[in-house]
């Protein structure tokens, strides 16, 4: 019996999300978003052999994570500031909110003297909405090619949060293109109320959170 029923539900829905979109299903995988939970929530979700969490804060994550991490993948997925580019390449395996030529700097900077670079993703502000992090579509391969050829960083893929209260399927269709004719595979996008929907648009990670865990307790202040 399996420690976590949620968590096969998640792999089921994920699975059942790819044969309809006609795809291999070992080619999505799932980010269990554990931001704000508490550990008796992650605690079976870990036991039933999920390895891929993901965290919106630096601090929080380091104090949720540190002598735990083993044997898992951490991905930030929510804004990081310059100055904590550090504390973030020394923790994250994977970085999916890239969005500033700023923050490419220092990550660059950080990766140089810890000699360790996350794989990265750039986030696109595919709803262009002034409150949201992301670079804005127009202006996404310019900051591909200084990023990737200016500084010298790899970047593995995309990430996008679409807008709430709109269909998600034009950004996910977006976040797709701009991937496509830059050359890039990796799409980081879908959540709990839409990740069978970017999974038909080829998202390969979805981040789920409040689906697998319960609701999230209120944010800290
Ligand atoms: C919180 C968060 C999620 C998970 O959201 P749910 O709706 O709980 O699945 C996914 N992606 C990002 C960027 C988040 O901040």
């Amino acid at each position: 019996m399996s420690a976590s029923p949620a968590l096969d539900a998640i792999l089921a829905r994920i699975a059942a999300a790819a044969q309809a979109a006609g795809r291999d299903p070992s080619g999505i995988s799932l980010t269990a978003v554990s931001k704000q939970q508490p550990w008796e929530a992650i605690e079976p979700v870990l036991a039933a052999g999920q390895k891929v969490f993901g965290e919106n804060r630096v601090q929080e994550a380091a104090s949720r994570w540190t002598g735990r991490r083993q044997g898992l993948e951490l991905r930030l997925i929510g804004p990081l500031q310059t100055n904590k580019a550090r504390d973030a390449t020394a923790l994250f395996d994977v970085i999916e909110t890239l969005d500033r030529e700023r923050l490419a700097e220092a990550l660059r900077a950080a990766a140089d003297a810890a000699g360790r670079l996350p794989r990265l993703y750039v986030q696109v502000n595919t709803g262009e909405e002034p409150q949201k992090a992301g670079v804005a579509p127009l202006e996404a391969d310019a900051f591909l090619d200084r990023v990737r050829g200016g500084l010298g960083l790899p970047v593995e893929g995309l990430m996008c949060i679409p807008p709430a209260g709109e269909p998600p399927g034009p950004h996910f269709a977006l976040l797709a293109r701009i991937a496509a004719r830059n050359g890039l595979e990796r799409l980081s996008m879908g959540m709990s109320g839409d990740f069978e929907t970017a999974i038909a648009f080829g998202a390969t990670s979805v981040r789920v959170g409040s689906a697998l865990f319960g609701d999230r307790g209120a944010p800290a202040v």
